[in-house]
């Protein structure tokens, strides 16, 4: 039986860059990763030489690191009907984005489909659509977009399966998405993964297909069920639980695709400073 691939997000920063992120999750006993390319809020982004691509998967294969997953800054909205400039610098950003994916060897780039400021679920997913097929159109890099399920928190889109059912079916190539399943973000939309779990998953093969799970965001929530809110809690301090989030980490369904932690950061003692990464800990109890 092979190793369950497991992580967490990790940084990319200093001098060593992607040197760095392979030396911090293998610290936390990891066999995958996730990073952003830069800031997750802004869009200023290093050059690729400047990556040290090499370096790190040359090290990655003492460190039995195999795959990455990148996911796309936040602040990126393909959604936005209102500001025009917000929607031609989410495409661009995009498209850079993809190309920077594919120089560092991930398959898998994720994205938040973005949000519809009060332009209505429609007219949002609308312009999602017209993001993707301008940028997907004219690529053929070997990455896949991998949409986020997302909490509902404001106006984000993608927050029920038929919401990211609709952006499938206004691409052309449809074959370039996936999707990142998020504990934390299902439960929050008002999916019931702790009481109706196998419901839950069978819902989505119905609609969308549990084969186009290519990454599972592993995180517990601060809120209930249906509280659309996207607030992280460490594993098993949550609603959703220990049991439940070892269950989706053991599925056999899914022994094949990179289970990511983002989890929140730990406080000393004493202190209000979230200094201390909890993966390693996280990583060992998930892998028992
Ligand atoms: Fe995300
Ligand atoms: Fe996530
Ligand atoms: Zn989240």
């Amino acid at each position: 039986m092979s190793k369950i691939k497991l992580g967490s997000h990790v940084g990319m920063a200093g001098k060593e860059m992607f040197l760095a992120s392979v030396k911090e999750a293998e610290s936390y006993g990891a066999n995958v990763l996730m990073l952003y390319t830069g800031a997750p809020q802004n869009t200023r982004r290093k050059e690729i030489e400047d990556l040290n691509i090499e370096k790190g998967w040359e090290y990655s294969k003492k460190a039995g690191i195999e795959e990455i997953v990148v996911h796309a800054p936040y602040i990126i909205n393909l959604g936005n009907t209102v500001k025009p400039e917000t929607f031609e610098l989410a495409t661009e950003f995009l498209k850079k984005e993809i190309e920077r994916t594919a120089a560092m060897r991930s398959k898998i780039l994720v994205l938040h489909p973005g949000s519809h400021v009060n332009a209505g679920v429609e007219a949002g997913t609308a312009q999602v659509v017209k993001g993707l097929n301008l940028v997907l159109d004219e690529n053929n890099d070997d990455v896949f977009i991998a949409l986020e399920t997302m909490a509902g928190k404001g106006s984000e889109l993608g927050r029920t399966f038929e919401e990211l059912k609709m952006i499938y079916e206004g691409v052309n190539k449809k074959d370039r998405l996936r999707v990142c399943f998020d504990t934390c973000h299902v439960n929050d939309a008002g999916y019931d993964i702790v009481r109706n779990y196998e419901g839950v998953l069978q819902e989505f093969d119905k609609i969308i297909g549990l084969d186009q799970i290519a990454v599972i965001h592993v995180n517990d929530s601060l809120n209930p069920c249906g509280a659309h809110k996207d607030r992280h809690a460490n594993i098993g301090e949550g609603y959703i639980g220990f049991e439940t989030l070892r269950k989706i980490v053991h599925d056999e369904r899914f022994s094949g695709i990179p289970k990511i932690l983002e989890t929140p950061w730990l406080c000393e003692e004493g202190s209000d400073k979230k200094t201390i990464p909890p993966y390693k800990e996280e990583i060992a109890q998930l892998r028992e």
